[in-house]
């Protein structure tokens, strides 16, 4: 094999890894989901703030979140679909000007993804069910699990603790007894 053939084969060989490598970075966003939409779709039901970070994977300002400092009990659920994605329990103040959670509400609810936008390796958080990009995860957290789920406040939605959902509303009312005359 001469140089120019050499130097050939080792180019493609670099292009396929890096197409490889590219692949399954946009894998997990690409991913069919429970919940899936147009983006015309996304664009109209978001805000440009929440359409940037969840469909393009933009993050907030530090510190501007409007869920950074929230200490009332609940849920903070999906955005994009609503689904419970942490607890308050589990929240706590990182000092990173971003809502830190040390665990997923539901492991199920979220899937994780190994993401180089900076130019290392670092763990992109989706929602499992419409594959919103909420932020990324770090192993700096607080026990119990040293974890530390770096979130965007423009990904989320706080449901206060007593505000019945619709759909728990539908349940509970499905629970009631038909009344006995
Ligand atoms: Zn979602």
């Amino acid at each position: 094999m001469n140089v120019r053939a050499l130097r050939i084969a080792l180019l493609s060989s670099v292009a396929t890894s890096l197409v490889a490598f590219v692949a399954a970075g946009q894998e997990a966003a690409a991913r069919p989901r429970k919940v899936m939409k147009s983006d015309a779709e996304w664009r109209k039901q978001l805000t440009p703030q929440q359409y940037a970070v969840t469909r393009q994977a933009d993050t907030e300002p530090a510190g501007s979140g409007k869920l950074l400092h929230n200490k009332a009990k609940g849920l903070y659920e999906c955005i994009g679909c609503d689904t419970p994605l942490f607890s308050s329990k589990t929240k706590f103040e990182s000092g990173t000007g971003w809502p830190s959670f040390y665990a997923p509400f539901d492991k199920s609810n979220v899937e994780t993804s190994t993401d180089h936008k900076l130019g290392y390796a670092r763990t992109e958080v989706i929602c499992n069910t419409c594959g919103a990009h909420l932020g990324h995860v770090f192993e700096d957290g607080p026990a119990p699990t040293g974890l530390r789920f770096c979130m965007n406040s423009a990904a989320l939605k706080f449901a206060k603790e007593g505000t019945a959902r619709p759909a728990e509303k539908k349940a509970a009312e499905k629970d009631q007894p038909t009344p006995k005359n």
